[in-house]
């Protein structure tokens, strides 16, 4: 191998010359758009992050466990009280509470500590020309990248962030950025990266636009009575606390019921022997932000915890874990081999899937959790077929 041979390979003229087309029909200036692809090399480490997403490999109460760590918690009732003030303000502006969004920050960037540090647009450039997945979603957020770098962008040369394009305190990706983030520290540029008054601000406005209700909880602990019907935690099964009572769900630990007319859904993030949860409308704004709902999980049990709340009373299954893709796949062959609809063959475990996983539950006399277990597919393995 020469040492021309190793270094990383630059993108195409015909791949440039496109793009500079695009972003101009965007606004971004020719000027703009050549400083900031000058010397553009793809980063040959992204696109094997891009299959290694902690949410989808883990199991989800280690994920949990691990995200919400005695230390992040310290660390964030130290923030809480540092920024009373500030979080006062953004509180009155936007209605979304200071736990959530020190949750959010912790999570995304150990309260700004690791914001990353990668070149978001050439991260965006090598996901753009190389992810054969979602190539149109990273070519979306490289447009939106360069119309960010024309409004002005960070301080600095170079715009930093995650191998995913995220970006700042609490990890915006640049489409968020445009639409949502906002100034609030009055210096009259918005700066997601150095002032954390604009990206908890910022955060709080996205929760919003997202639909966050003001003081309804994101979700609480619940426990099941025995023989409880368990395809009540299909999604969109959402209903009242006086309701889901009514059914015989209660909290653990006699844990008070707080006063609120929203609704909830019962979500089990770990099957029918893992903890359970009423989540409201507000984890589905957490989803907005994440589509992993471990994610939304996590972010909201740390939120409880910042406010002095206990840690997940139940059990998480010791022996449980997370399908590897090519298991989801091969879930979905063998269920769509039985003729359910699991809207596609593509490792992504969504609605459509867990619906298909309790119908075969429902057929086959199992607990109807929707959950993608391994015990449920080595089942699948010995009944054949698919
Ligand atoms: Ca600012």
């Amino acid at each position: 191998m020469s040492g021309e041979a190793q270094s990383p390979p630059h993108f195409t003229t015909a791949f440039l010359a496109k793009l500079g087309a695009e972003a101009e029909t965007r606004g971004v200036s020719r000027a703009t758009f050549e400083r900031a692809t000058a010397g553009l090399a793809a980063d040959p480490e992204i696109l094997a992050l891009a299959n290694a997403q902690p949410e989808h490999v883990r199991p989800v109460g280690q994920y949990v466990g691990q995200l919400v760590s005695e230390e992040r918690i310290a660390e964030g009732r130290a923030r809480l009280a540092e920024l009373a003030g500030l979080l006062d303000r953004i509180e009155r502006a936007f209605g979304v509470e200071r736990h959530i969004l020190v949750a959010i920050w912790g999570i995304e960037s150990g309260y700004g500590a690791a914001q990353g540090v990668r070149d978001v647009i050439r991260s965006l450039a090598t996901l753009a020309a190389g992810d054969r997945r979602r190539p149109a979603f990273w070519r979306s957020e490289l447009l939106a990248a360069l119309a960010i770098i024309e409004r002005g962008g960070p301080a600095g040369d170079r715009m930093s962030g995650s191998w995913a394009g995220a970006m700042g305190h609490t990890q915006f990706m640049p489409s968020t950025h445009l639409a949502h983030a906002v100034d609030f520290d009055g210096d009259g540029r918005i700066d997601l990266w150095g002032s954390a008054a604009d990206a908890l601000a910022s955060t709080a406005n996205y929760l919003k636009a997202s639909g966050w209700r003001t003081a309804v909880p994101w979700g609480l602990e619940v426990t099941l009575p025995a023989g409880f019907a368990y395809g009540l935690a299909a999604p969109g099964r959402g209903r009242s606390v006086a309701a889901w009572r009514a059914l015989g769900v209660a909290r653990p630990e006699d844990r008070p019921w707080p006063g609120t007319e929203a609704d909830f859904d019962l979500f089990l993030p770990a099957g029918w022997r893992g903890p359970a949860f009423l989540v409201s409308g507000n984890f589905a704004a957490l989803l907005r932000y994440n589509p992993a709902s471990a994610y939304a999980l996590a972010v909201g049990h740390l939120a409880d915890r910042l406010a002095g709340g206990p840690p997940v009373a139940g059990q998480w299954p010791e022996a449980e874990r997370a399908l590897a893709a090519e298991e989801r796949e091969e879930l979905q062959r063998r269920l769509v081999a039985r003729g359910l609809d699991t809207g596609g063959v593509d490792g992504i475990l969504g609605v459509q899937s867990r619906a298909a996983i309790r119908a075969y539950q429902r057929g086959a006399g199992l607990p109807e959790d929707g959950h993608p277990s391994e015990e449920l597919l080595q089942r699948l393995r010995r009944e054949g077929g698919g």
